[in-house]
């Protein structure tokens, strides 16, 4: 009996024992967005950082973003596996048709609402399953409600000095055993704010370029001070490219429709319309026999591969620029004609000039390994395979197509 009973506690301490290890054995993972960074951007010779990176991790020719080629859909994408139909943020900007009411990344309130989120970001999995997780920034990251948050992070602030951002990180990462997140994301937007400004092709992103990836050896010669150094994974990403545009590519849509009264949702390389109900059929007809330069299709005879027509928010009418052109309304137009942007984003996902980027080093990556095209919604599923939790369930994204660049313990 004595023996029995000195067994079963000899093997608890072991399972606990056990139990602890694989907790102090959790890796850290520190994922950066530099927004709008071009697939093609490390191949100017400006990134020694990001070489190195790709001399001893894991380099993906580039990075298939999801339909609208946006900011906001692109990371909410990333951190939940869905598709923007499947998660509700189907554009940086957007009405629910239903009460009138309007989703706006520039909102704090609405970006802080529960409501217009129907997903779960890879934090709130983690944090259900007893791992802390920090954000210095991330689109989704300040819901209010508590569980749905990351246990640390912070409302966004566009001018925050972006060494400040990386000082963050390395704090939070210094903190004791218990309080410490070991998954975190930051978030740079200059490779973006001057694509738009500058083009894609200019002097001043390249510049960007070579100053980001500068802050690439910056935190990571932060990260080599700290006791957890071998331990901690980088993930760099980019949720879309860039590519040029200008005043003389534009459709002026309004004007098309002038005869229709009708509601303009984004513009640029993408535009949704609702007519009235019973104008419908005719607007389309219209629109499809104006139809240069941009495709236009009813929501529910969108081609499947766009995921793009589950979610009720989506208008009955969506229109699609080729690459380079820009929709507008009348508004716009003047705005673009007197202002004008040279790089633009949000067109097709397979469009190579919308690819972002994945670079990835630490514990749980391959050495030296170069990769194909990667898609966004398969980092949640992958990141749930490096800690060892439970996905949630029906997602997008998939594991069996990403796995492969993970090492093998
Ligand atoms: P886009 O219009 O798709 O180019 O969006 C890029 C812009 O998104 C950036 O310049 C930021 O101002 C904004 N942005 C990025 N992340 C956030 C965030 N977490 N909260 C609010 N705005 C954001
Ligand atoms: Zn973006
Ligand atoms: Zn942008």
């Amino acid at each position: 009996m004595i023996i029995r009973w000195l067994l079963t506690l000899f093997f608890c301490f072991i399972i606990a024992l056990n139990g602890q290890n694989q907790k102090t054995n959790l890796p850290y993972t520190v994922l950066i967005s530099f927004d709008g960074f071009r697939w093609d951007y490390p191949l100017r010779g400006l990134t020694p950082n990001l070489d190195s990176i790709k001399k001893h991790g894991v380099h993906a020719l580039s990075f298939r973003p999801v339909y609208p080629s946006k900011t906001f859909p692109n990371h909410y994408s990333i951190v939940s596996g869905m598709y923007p139909e499947n998660h509700g943020i189907i554009s940086n900007n957007f009405q629910n048709p239903f009460d009138g009411e309007t989703y706006r990344m520039s909102n704090e309130k609405t970006v802080r609402d529960a409501k217009w989120y129907v997903s779960e970001a890879f934090w709130e999995t983690a944090e259900r399953q007893g791992i802390k997780t920090a954000s210095y920034f991330w689109p989704g990251s300040e819901i209010e409600e508590e569980y749905r948050h990351p246990s640390y992070f912070e409302h966004y602030e566009h001018a925050r000095p972006y060494n400040q951002r990386i000082d963050g990180v390395i704090e939070w990462l210094k903190l004791p055993y218990p309080e410490r997140p070991h998954f975190i994301t930051l978030y740079f937007d200059a490779a973006d704010t001057y694509g738009h400004r500058y083009g894609p092709n200019s002097y001043e992103v390249d510049t960007t370029i070579a100053y980001l990836d500068g802050l690439i050896a910056e935190l990571r010669n932060e990260i080599q001070k700290l006791e957890i150094r071998d331990s901690v994974n980088v993930i760099i990403v980019s949720d879309h490219g860039m590519t040029e545009v200008s005043p003389d590519k534009m459709v002026n849509i309004e004007k098309l429709l002038s005869d229709f009264d009708c509601i303009y949702s984004d513009e640029g390389p993408f535009m949704m319309i609702t007519p009235q109900k019973e104008k419908e059929d005719e607007v389309y007809q219209l629109l499809k026999s104006k139809a240069a330069n941009f495709r236009v299709y009813k929501r529910n005879a969108i081609p499947s591969y766009f995921h793009y027509s589950n979610h009720p928010f989506i208008a009955p009418i969506i229109l699609v620029a080729d690459i380079g052109w820009s929709l507008v309304t009348n508004k716009d137009f003047e705005w673009m004609v007197k202002s004008p942007q040279r790089g633009n984003h949000g067109y097709e996902k397979d469009h190579l000039d919308m690819h972002g980027i994945f670079f990835a080093i630490g514990p749980n990556f391959k050495n030296g390994y170069p990769t194909g095209t990667l898609w966004n919604i398969d980092i949640y599923p992958l990141l749930c395979r490096m800690y060892n939790i439970l996905p949630r369930q029906n997602i997008d994204g998939s594991l069996e197509r990403i796995e492969f660049i993970l090492t093998d313990e």
